[in-house]
């Protein structure tokens, strides 16, 4: 496989039309995590208009909460975020594995919970600040539409 190679043409294109987004500040300037799967169909830049510098995007399998721990602790000790929105969404492969079966596979500590409970381990988590503002989402692949469930 060498999908590489199509990478350094279309990075000439972007440096070319790149301005100053090389002056961002590093913090984020919505104060906004978002958690969402790694799925290659989801751009959760052009799904939730959001643009380089306003929000960290902590991706995984899944978009599973508990991994994504140490990515939220640092976002908000280090870089001042105060809202975490995570997103699951529809058609996830990663819901089409049993966790037993992966288990057995040695990817063990991962339980794929749905968004609501996602949600609940990341209030009532020690390591995230208690003032954080936690909102549960789903993504339609089929549509591109979100949905808000907590
Ligand atoms: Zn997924």
């Amino acid at each position: 496989m060498s999908a590489h190679k199509d990478f350094v043409k279309p990075n000439e294109a972007y440096v070319a039309s790149f301005g100053d987004k090389g002056n961002l500040p590093l913090p984020p300037s919505k104060k906004l995590l978002i958690v969402t799967c790694m799925d290659a169909r989801i751009n959760v830049y052009a799904e939730l208009g959001i643009r380089e510098g306003e929000a960290h995007i902590v991706r995984n399998a899944g978009g599973v909460a508990k991994e994504a721990l140490r990515s939220i602790i640092i976002s908000q000790r280090l870089l001042g975020t105060r809202e975490i929105a995570v997103f699951h969404h529809t058609g996830c492969g990663m819901l089409t594995f049993d966790t037993a079966g992966l288990r057995e596979q040695a990817v063990d500590e991962f339980e794929f919970l749905d968004v609501e409970s996602d949600v609940k381990f990341l209030q009532e988590h020690p390591l995230v600040l208690p003032e954080t503002k936690v909102t549960g989402w789903v993504y339609e692949v089929e549509t591109g539409k979100i949905r808000q469930i907590v």
